[in-house]
């Protein structure tokens, strides 16, 4: 008798689920992140509840055509990847297929789109995979809204895992504080129970992208930050690095971002405290928010289901340039130049 079975596709999209959809936060990623890759100018977020009651997320890109609209719901479909060679050198934040397929398993979902050809929007709903997917016409201007209602409502066990609304909160705001720091060229606003608690014009300029940067990591940082701006062949690393007097007692203000993903890296990680290692107490840790530039085709990101990992074919080389560009801005401040804020 056989015993192997294929599972259903609702319970393999539960299960990849379990990889991405950690809690509300790890929602608003993804539907943010799909935003970014659609183009979007400005990008519109609404929680409720600390985001399990609702997340909704609606951008101006390029929306999705009705015939597209189910297939988005579907497990490893995708519009970003075609083949081994796209996966290599992939630019776009998702490649995966599976972000919208995991949500939609544990959550009421809605999907609204528009694309510049349709005279209309549509609309397809789910509700945790118990039935198939309804399109129906819709009113919504070009671009997409997704609607994300009560989350984990047929997974009680990890339900069970959700904190208190303020904890949950705190996790949506450091979401989409990374978001906004990645992406300067897009505007962003959140919404808390019906209350503004973030809104941001796009910042073109290095004056608005360090409005935003104050915004975002608090004026103190900013004023006591040195610009960083280096190019290697092939690499380039900018942003802001704290005075060795702006440090912390926690490892709480530290963002990287390699081609406007934020990552978490071991390598990284060690050059950057290597560059403080002369001017900075042991138990303190450096402030920083860097922008590392690269060739795609030269860094893995499909290391991890949630992308934070990444692995660089040139590791030392990577390293050694962030060590030598960092340990020189430190260096090269005068006594005097911390001042800059205070003027
Ligand atoms: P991935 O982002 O890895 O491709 P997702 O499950 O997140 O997978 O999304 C599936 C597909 O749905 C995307 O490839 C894209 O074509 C479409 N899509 C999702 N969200 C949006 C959006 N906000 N705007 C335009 N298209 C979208
Ligand atoms: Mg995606």
């Amino acid at each position: 008798m056989s015993v192997i079975k294929l599972l259903s596709p609702r319970l393999a999209n539960q299960i990849a689920a379990g990889e991405v959809v950690e809690r509300p936060a790890s929602v608003l990623k993804e539907l943010v992140e799909n935003a970014l890759d659609a183009g979007a100018g400005h990008i519109d977020v609404d929680v409720e509840q600390g985001g399990v009651k609702l997340i909704r997320v609606r951008d101006n890109g390029s929306g999705i055509s009705k015939e597209d609209l189910p297939l988005a719901l579907s497990r490893h479909a995708t519009s970003k990847i075609a083949s081994l060679e796209d996966l290599e050198a992939v630019g776009s934040l998702g490649f995966r297929g599976e972000a919208l397929a995991s949500i939609s398993s544990v959550s009421r979902l809605a999907l609204t789109s528009r694309t510049e050809e349709q005279e209309a929007a549509n609309k397809v709903e789910v509700e945790g995979r118990d039935m198939d997917a309804r399109l129906s016409p819709a009113a919504h201007p070009v671009g997409t809204t997704v609607e994300v209602r009560d989350l984990f409502f047929n997974t009680p066990a990890r339900r069970k895992f959700l904190r208190t609304e303020k904890t949950e909160f705190g996790h949506l705001e450091e979401c989409l504080r990374r978001q906004a720091l990645g992406r300067f060229d897009t505007g962003f606003t959140l919404r808390h129970n019906q209350k503004v608690v973030q809104s941001l014009r796009p910042a073109p300029t290095q004056l608005d992208k360090e409005r935003r940067i104050g915004a975002l990591c608090g004026q103190k940082f900013i004023d006591n930050a040195v610009v960083i701006d280096a190019e290697a062949t092939g690499l380039r690393l900018w942003g802001w690095v704290a005075l060795p007097t702006f440090s912390r007692s926690q490892a709480d203000l530290q963002y990287f971002f390699v081609n406007h993903r934020v990552i978490r890296d071991r390598l990284v990680a060690h050059a950057v405290r290597q560059a403080y290692r002369d001017v900075l107490y042991n138990n303190r840790h450096p402030a920083f928010v860097l922008y590392l530039e690269v060739d795609p085709a030269t860094v893995d990101v499909n290391v991890h289901p949630t992308k934070h990992e990444v692995r660089f074919r040139d590791g030392r080389l990577v390293h050694d340039f962030i060590f030598r560009t960092l340990h020189k801005a430190l260096a090269d401040v005068r006594p005097d130049d911390h001042l800059r804020g205070v003027m």
